[in-house]
């Protein structure tokens, strides 16, 4: 019998990649958004068009990469965030797996425009069907700017799939109120369609809240804080009069990380018991820092699930933390909870 088996061309394997990493134009708008973050940025712009589907673009004032670097972010697992395996469980930054750029620059035309603080000139480089079209050394603003246009131009199927205008929108919006959140100590930008949706200073993380869902928010709002060897818990619950018939404001990050947790969640909602009308939702907004060996976070590519070493344990104490909370706003009602 002949050999059959080849390695796949690297384009090819970055398609395939691509399809679980980006999803919708949503999924790109978190992979910039993290990758401006872990370069140190204190001031990020994020400009849409059409829903994502001709542009999404990051502006942001972080490192900036060299001039090597900048053709090397777009090659597979080509990461300057961890070097061994061993680092996997010291992750300290949002991206570890080298593959959103390689996966992103797979299946839409990419601009990448960077510089570093210290350079006199920084780098254009044009990306067109995972090939680079063009590099030269260029004057441009110190950080990264990355362009993404044409978004699954050469894949029929999943540009078929994406859903109206709105509904892309909505997606992005909640991506970036996910980041927004994690990070109210850097200033964000949000246009859609050449409109000014979100202008956030850097803030509390209460005032960043209001920032996002508006000045009403305030009074719904119960801080709740503990501290234990095994998770320092900080953030809000919002009152139980206030739950809504919708699933809307519940966010849990870990380490500054956006997570779903359909155990934790339970925690908050057996917290709740007894106060809320039925069919309705508790908001919340839940920081819990954690030993970053005592967590998995590679068992999802977009991340967005992790593993504890010792569950049992956070859910038991993100309970009684908040049975606390809502038993102090119980008795006292009007007490001004501001911080
Ligand atoms: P990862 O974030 O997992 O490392 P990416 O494909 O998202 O993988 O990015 C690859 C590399 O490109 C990053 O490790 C980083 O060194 C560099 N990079 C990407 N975006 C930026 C940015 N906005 N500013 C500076 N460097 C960046
Ligand atoms: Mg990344």
């Amino acid at each position: 019998m002949a050999d059959i088996i080849q390695l796949l061309p690297d384009h090819v394997a970055n398609q395939i990649a691509a399809g679980e990493v980006v999803q919708r134009p949503a999924s790109v708008v978190k992979e910039l958004l993290e990758n401006a973050i872990d370069a140190r940025a204190t001031i990020i712009k994020l400009v849409v068009k059409d829903g994502g589907r001709t542009l999404i673009q990051v502006i942001d004032n972080g490192t900036g990469m060299s001039h090597t670097d900048a053709r090397f972010c777009f090659e597979r697992h080509a990461t300057s965030k961890i070097t061994s395996a061993d680092d996997l469980f010291q992750i300290n930054t949002k991206g570890f797996r080298g593959e959103a750029l390689a996966s992103i620059a797979a299946i839409a035309h990419v601009e990448l425009n960077t510089r570093e603080g210290q350079a006199e000139l920084g780098t254009a480089i044009k990306i067109e069907g995972g090939t680079v079209a063009s590099q030269e050394f260029t004057a441009v603003p110190e950080g990264t700017s990355i362009s993404v246009k044409h978004l699954f131009f050469n894949i029929p199927a999943r540009r078929n799939f994406l859903k109206s205008q709105q509904v892309e929108l909505r997606h992005i919006t909640d991506e970036f109120h996910r980041v927004a959140l994690a990070h109210p100590d850097i200033e964000f930008h949000f246009f859609h369609n050449g409109s000014e949706l979100f202008h956030l200073p850097p803030a509390s993380l209460k005032k960043r809240i209001v920032g996002i869902f508006g000045g009403k928010t305030k009074e719904k709002l119960v801080p709740v804080e503990e501290e234990t060897e095994v998770v320092k818990l900080h953030g809000f619950i919002c009152k139980p009069e206030y739950a809504k018939k919708s699933r809307g404001e519940q966010y849990f990050f870990v380490n500054n990380r956006y997570i779903k947790s359909p155990y934790l969640h339970h925690a908050v909602v057996s917290a709740f018991e007894g106060l809320l009308r039925a069919d309705t939702h508790p908001g919340y907004f839940l920081y819990l820092e954690v030993d970053p060996s005592s967590i998995d976070v590679n068992i999802h590519p977009t991340k967005t699930e992790i593993k504890f070493d010792d569950e049992h344990t956070i859910y038991a104490i993100l309970r009684s933390a908040i049975k606390h909370s809502l038993g102090q706003f119980n008795i006292a009602p009007v007490l001004d909870f501001d911080q």
